[in-house]
């Protein structure tokens, strides 16, 4: 009963509407069920005497959010990828063939299989509100468009224009679709009905006509970009994907050569039969498996408050202070005020307040060049930040974010300072890197209302913020800090106090194993290039702690030694480094060499003699360079998740390092790495690099050897 009502056909006149609205869910989607049922309405239409239809969707801002991933999750084979995709593509041949004229009517996400739906329909208007989203993202989840999209639209918007879309697994918003020709006409989303309506009688007044069908259809634009011209798109975009992806990631090459075979062809049977075969292809792959778990990881986050086991409602944010306006305090501005919260931010001078609100400035600058926003949006945006030297206005704010100088005594001090000048209600969040969160709060008259909310830098860049609670922090305020991290569109994971919190914990063994590669011989290049090229990481380790700042590395990662004892060793040469003045990026000399605007350049070659190295020799090869690496994570992950649960799942680890450090996503996150690798291989590897390497910082911790004697894995 229930999948028949959710799409229904309601005649009006002449035309029939079709209404899609699955019925116990948020979403429409296409499962196996719904696309039996729209079978079903389709033979319905075929067989009935209306002179046109409206497809239309009665969940607000929801037109169809695609096929159902859970489905595709649970298929493992050829054969099963093979029929449902078959199903999938009869069925929007069957839209496409229907004797009268289709129209599809969007009001809002319109991704994947929907948006494959509405290129089968002759005729598309949609509403301009900012919910509307035309794309299709099966990139990104390691898959390509099998519902007919690398066929339909090439055709329909250009080979370029498609491409686009398709190998970034991009969406676009209402304006840009009618620009490129993906939808026919925008309109206010209260006129959507009436407006499909009025363009379905004239339809029918004009005789009913359907369109030109498009796979027989060679346009002078088809027909120029033939030969030559479409050669070169081709390798253009090749390129592209190569250099975007790294070789990585198959799908955009796979999707690309689909598109490349079938682009042109009159026959629309062989296109879909070679569509079907690369989808097959992907389907089955690990990559593509892990990219979904990316997928489900990033859901997972949408539907918590951030507390488990007892129901917590976030208090209600309007206003936020920021406490410092340098680096971190300007880009937490720029991403609050971008997304609607009001924003004052407090500093010691006018010039570092200054500073603070050029980064902000600078960054929406940005957009309103490439158009993304307009003048009176940038001037909006901007208003959103006041600025000040003292704590005027402070009573009405609801939270307040602290990035002063990263100084125990000195923060405490402020932030007793802070309390005192807010309503003992409202809420404060330090953004420290290293600092003890329930230390901190000593300093606060209630420490139940604090936390830590740790950004990355650059702000406006890293997805992830963790959530820090510290001994005493209740439960509201994880819940508000949880919420607030939501709204500002970041990723947040909660974890417990404890030194380097989750990141920065299983960041620092990984670069400081890097150090001990170099002062064993290895080069800066060969270990960075296997990393990045290799493994796959955005930047390698001696590229991140130029970033970082080589003084902060050493300092934190003698932090670590203290809490942490013997696991943590520094190599020689970070502690001559840390006399060398070199201090990374920010000094503009580090390992690299930088311009004087900070771009990045070659390996600096006197780094080697500055810190007493000879020439590299290159003794090891890049397995062991990113092992030594990786596996040191997962060592230290394996105590900081099952023996201090500074997280509780592993689900929040990969997130956290997806998020927080650009671990390859096509990898799923360090853990699911380790499972695939096996947790009984890496612990056999860190013991032999332990003796092989006179390394006793790389001998697996005692819960890491439980995984592996049983055999079993850190997802259950
Ligand atoms: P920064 O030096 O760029 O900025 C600190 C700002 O705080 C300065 O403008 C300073 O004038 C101001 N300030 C100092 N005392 C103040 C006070 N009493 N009241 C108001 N303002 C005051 O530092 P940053 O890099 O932005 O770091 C800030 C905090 O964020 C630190 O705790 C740091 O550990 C943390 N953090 C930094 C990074 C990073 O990569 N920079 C990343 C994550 C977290």
């Amino acid at each position: 009963m229930s999948i028949q009502e959710s799409i229904k056909i309601v005649p009006q006149g002449d035309v029939a509407v079709v209404e899609f609205d699955l019925v116990g869910e948020k979403v429409n989607k296409f499962s196996t069920p719904v696309m039996t049922r729209l079978k079903e309405v389709l033979e319905e239409l075929k067989k009935s005497s209306y002179k046109a239809v409206i497809f239309k969707s009665n969940k607000p801002k929801i037109f169809i959010a695609g096929a159902d991933i859970e489905e595709i999750k649970s298929m493992t084979t050829k054969e099963q990828f093979e029929a449902a995709v078959k199903g999938g593509q009869e069925i929007m041949n069957m839209v496409e063939d229907l004797q009268i004229p289709t129209i599809a009517s969007v009001n809002g996400a319109c991704m994947g299989g929907g948006c494959e739906f509405i290129m089968s329909c002759d005729y598309r208007i949609a509403s301009e509100d900012s919910s509307t989203k035309i794309g299709l993202p099966e990139i990104q989840l390691g898959i390509l468009p099998g519902f007919g999209g690398t066929q339909r639209m090439p055709r329909m918007i250009g080979l370029q224009a498609a491409l686009d879309i398709i190998l970034a697994g991009k969406a676009v918003n209402a304006k840009k679709a009618l620009k490129i020709g993906l939808v026919d006409k925008v309109v206010h989303p209260n006129l959507l009905d009436e407006q499909a309506m009025k363009w379905a009688k004239e339809i029918i007044a004009g005789g009913a006509k359907k369109r030109r069908k498009k796979f027989a259809a060679k346009g002078l634009v088809n027909k120029v970009l033939e030969g030559v011209g479409r050669g070169i798109v081709f390798k253009k975009a090749r390129e592209g994907v190569i250099k975007a992806t790294k070789g990585h990631y198959p799908a955009p090459l796979e999707a690309l050569a689909v598109i490349q075979k079938t682009y042109g062809m009159s026959d629309r049977e062989a296109g879909m039969r070679i569509e079907r075969e690369g989808f097959c292809k992907l389907g089955v792959t690990d990559i593509s498996k892990n990219l979904i778990s990316v997928f489900y990881l990033t859901e997972m986050v949408k539907k918590q408050t951030g507390v488990t086991g007892v129901q917590v409602k976030p208090k209600d944010v309007k206003a936020i202070g920021i406490l410092g306006a340098g680096t971190m305090g300007g880009g937490i501005a720029y991403v609050a005020a971008d997304k609607g919260i009001q924003v004052r931010m407090k500093d010691l001078s006018s010039d570092a307040l200054g500073k603070g609100l050029k980064h902000a400035s600078d960054l929406w600058m940005k957009l309103l060049k490439r158009k993304s926003i307009d003048k009176y949006q940038f001037q909006q945006k901007m208003d959103m930040v006041s600025v000040s030297t003292d704590y005027s206005g402070f009573k009405n704010l609801d939270v307040v974010v602290e990035a002063i100088v990263e100084d125990m005594g000195i923060k405490q001090k402020v932030i007793g300072e802070c309390a005192g000048q807010m309503r003992p209600d409202a809420i404060i969040a330090t953004n420290t890197s290293s600092l003890s969160v329930t230390e901190m709060s000593k300093g606060h008259p209630r420490p139940e209302y604090f936390a830590g909310m740790h950004f990355f830098n650059p702000v406006n860049k890293m997805p992830l913020v963790e959530v820090i609670r510290g001994e005493k922090t209740s439960d509201e305020t994880i819940a508000t800090i949880f919420e607030l991290t939501k709204r500002m569109g970041k990723m947040p994971v909660v974890v417990k106090d404890g030194p380097g919190f989750l990141v920065n914990r299983l960041l620092l063994p990984y670069m400081g194993e890097a150090a001990f590669l170099m002062q064993e011989g290895m080069s800066i290049e060969a270990v960075d290039k296997a990393y990045v090229k290799e493994f796959g990481m955005p930047m390698g380790p001696f590229e991140l702690m130029d970033e970082v700042g080589l003084d902060v590395c050493i300092k934190v990662l003698k932090i670590f030694k203290k809490s942490f004892g013997d696991r943590i060793e520094l190599a020689p040469l970070m502690e001559q480094l840390g006399s060398s003045g070199r201090l990374g990026k920010k000094n503009g000399k580090g390992f690299y060499q930088y311009s004087s605007d900070g771009k990045r350049g070659d390996v600096d070659q006197t780094v080697y003699a500055a810190l007493g190295l000879g020439a590299a020799t290159n003794p090891y090869d890049s397995k062991e360079c990113i092992e030594r690496g990786v596996f040191a994570m997962i060592n230290e992950c394996s105590l900081a998740l099952l023996e201090d649960h500074i997280v509780e799942t592993p689900h929040e680890v990969d997130l956290a390092m997806i998020m927080g450090t650009g671990f390859p996503p096509f990898r799923g996150g360090l853990l699911r790495y380790a499972d695939s690798v096996g947790t009984q291989y890496v612990a056999d590897q860190l013991a032999t690099y332990a003796v092989s390497r006179k390394a006793a910082r790389l001998k697996p911790a005692t819960p890491l050897t439980n995984l592996a004697k049983a055999n079993t894995k850190f997802y259950k």
